[in-house]
């Protein structure tokens, strides 16, 4: 058997970032996926059309951080995409495709006659080019900005919200509204971030990449905590859920999760957007187009539907972290034992945190860091 030095749980971005590093200065390294694919919900697979869907939902890589991008760019190319999302609000004329986060775009094509007022008092509010929370326009002085906050969140958030989270916007944490701020402008991009791209062969061909390496090692379909027991000297990092790792001791953090729906057309491109958005009546939240992450045209694509669903252990994924008070403070209780337990804790499980990629990678990577500065021989890298 391999003498290992360090056993990482979860082949997602955190785990893999995080092996790949350490492999790289020395160290042996295990990584135990659960699932029978790396990746973790990165992973993507061509369709029968050749367009890589994405098996857990959109995900576009976008990072303020240098360090991030050059980071990954050694192992992939990259297909330069900036993220559009339209959402399909009812209005007494029918439905309208609105730009969101909601922009000065939005705001004409649903208040066409008012458009021109509310944009100059919007103005003297904040600056131009400005990205508002909803919750700063519901409570802002100037009355017309008020209504609009609350058209913005009726229109846009509150169903959209209630379906995602299960429960009604006033109860959501308020960072999670603020990632789709209202934009003081008509830039429609999803992301302002400098570097905005999808892995030009896909996301599993990255983490493929990443995990060619002579001293890293991948067992699918292995349950992280038997391959902790068997290898007792190694040190770890575990990805999973932080409660898992305790075998709920304390009681279970609260996830959402999803369910998807995929269906092939024969359209490239059938939608405007890789994303449109049903914040109203269909049971959905959104709808995403994958043939729009590649600029390669293919004879159709796949849609795939996505339904917010309760999560509930052993029958579906855990995709995000609830965050209220009493999650918070059930956290906090794990991370206690977790800085006791000797082992090491990354990504949006063991961290119970609603990471972007780039956030995990961040993550994984100062992590691997600090664990490399604070080896003291090469069985405690
Ligand atoms: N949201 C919404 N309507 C939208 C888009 C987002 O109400 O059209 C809210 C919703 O509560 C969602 C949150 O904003 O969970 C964050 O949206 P984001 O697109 O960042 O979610 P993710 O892509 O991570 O699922």
């Amino acid at each position: 058997m391999t003498n290992y030095d360090w056993i990482v749980v979860g082949s997602g971005l955190s785990g893999v970032s995080f092996a790949r590093t350490l492999a790289e200065a020395g160290a042996e390294v295990l990584i135990v996926e659960r699932r029978d694919h790396i990746g973790g919900n990165v992973f993507d697979a061509p369709d029968a059309h050749g367009v890589l869907v994405q098996r857990y939902g959109a995900h576009i890589f976008h990072t303020g951080s240098r360090r991030i991008f050059n980071y990954l760019s050694q192992f992939t190319e990259w297909y330069r995409y900036e993220h559009r999302v339209l959402a399909a609000v009812a209005t007494p004329a029918g439905e309208q495709l609105v730009p969101v986060p909601f922009n000065f775009t939005s705001l004409q094509r649903l208040w066409p006659d008012r458009a021109d007022a509310v944009i100059r008092s919007l103005l003297e509010q904040f600056p131009a080019g400005a990205r508002v929370p909803v919750s700063d326009l519901v409570t802002c002085p100037d009355p017309q900005v008020a209504e609009l906050g609350e058209y913005v969140l009726d229109t846009i958030f509150r169903g959209y919200t209630a379906k995602q989270w299960g429960r009604p916007v006033e109860t959501v944490d308020p960072s999670v509204l603020a990632r789709v701020p209202v934009t003081l402008s008509h830039d429609d991009r999803y992301f302002r971030d400098e570097f905005q791209a999808i892995p030009r062969d896909g996301y599993t061909a990255m983490v493929q990449r990443m995990l060619t390496h002579p001293r890293l090692s991948v067992a699918l379909e292995s349950d992280g905590a038997s391959e902790l027991r068997r290898h007792p000297s190694a040190r770890a990092l575990w990805t999973g859920r932080v409660d898992a790792f305790f075998d709920y001791e304390l009681g279970e953090l609260p996830y959402r999760s999803l369910r998807f729906f995929n269906t092939s057309v024969d359209t490239w491109r059938a939608l405007p957007t890789a994303v449109v958005n049903y914040p109203g009546q269909p049971p959905y939240t959104r709808v995403i187009d994958h043939s729009h992450f590649s600029p390669e045209i293919q004879a159709g694509t796949t849609l795939t539907y996505e339904f917010p669903q309760s999560y509930s252990r052993g029958m579906n994924e855990p995709f995000y972290p609830v965050a209220t008070e009493d999650s918070a403070a059930l956290f906090e209780r794990y991370a206690e034992r977790a800085a006791a337990s000797g082992v090491l804790f990354a990504g949006r499980l063991g961290d119970f945190r609603y990471y972007d990629m780039h956030q995990a990678v961040g993550r994984a990577l100062t992590l691997a860091e600090s664990a490399l500065e604070h080896r003291l021989d090469p069985h405690q890298l």
